[in-house]
């Protein structure tokens, strides 16, 4: 079984994938590693193999929980379970991680819009949100186990970013 964990980059997927008890399928990884059809020149990264990733990661899947780590790791997964931050937060986990103006403005657009939840809605026939503004990784991670164990539902639509970043 697979379970995406998803979201704008820079909301703590890797940091929290990797506090949970399950393996980590790392799909930007399988991505770099040759799943990819070359640099696509109008966004100068990597062009993702989705049909082939799509294959690998059934052949990978197994009676085990597996964590789908990356933020369009909604694509393969029946249930996701979304990352949200604040832009204000966001801006400054991507403004350290050293990508441009543009990339920043592109993704705290795209987090405000709730791009990805609304993507993961489209997708998957389950779907959880947690906001993990002014929680540690733990404190996230322990929800994401909570939430898998069964114990915990946090349906889509906790969040609101359109007045902190439009209003
Ligand atoms: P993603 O995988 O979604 O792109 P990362 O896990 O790489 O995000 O996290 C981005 C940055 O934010 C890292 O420097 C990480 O240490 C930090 N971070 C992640 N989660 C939290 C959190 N809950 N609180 C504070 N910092 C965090």
């Amino acid at each position: 079984m697979q379970i995406a964990l998803t979201g704008t980059p820079g909301t703590g997927k890797t940091t929290v994938a990797h506090l949970l008890p399950y393996r980590v399928i790392d799909i930007n990884a399988l991505v770099r590693e040759g799943l990819n059809f070359g640099t696509d020149p109008k966004r100068g990264c990597l062009e993702a193999d989705m049909d082939g990733l799509a294959e690998r990661l059934v052949e990978m899947d197994s009676d085990q929980i597996s964590i789908l780590e990356g933020h369009f790791s909604h694509h393969f997964a029946q249930w996701s379970i979304v990352l949200r931050l604040a832009p204000r937060k966001l801006e400054s986990r991507l403004e350290e991680r050293g990508y441009s103006p543009e990339k920043i403005r592109e993704n705290l657009e795209a987090e405000a819009l709730d791009v990805i939840l609304v993507e993961a809605v489209e997708y998957c026939q389950r779907v959880d949100e947690i906001d993990a503004t002014g929680r540690t990784p733990q404190e996230v991670a322990d929800l994401v186990a909570k939430i898998i164990e069964g114990k915990l539902v946090m349906p889509p639509g906790q969040v609101d970013w359109l007045e902190e970043f439009f209003g």
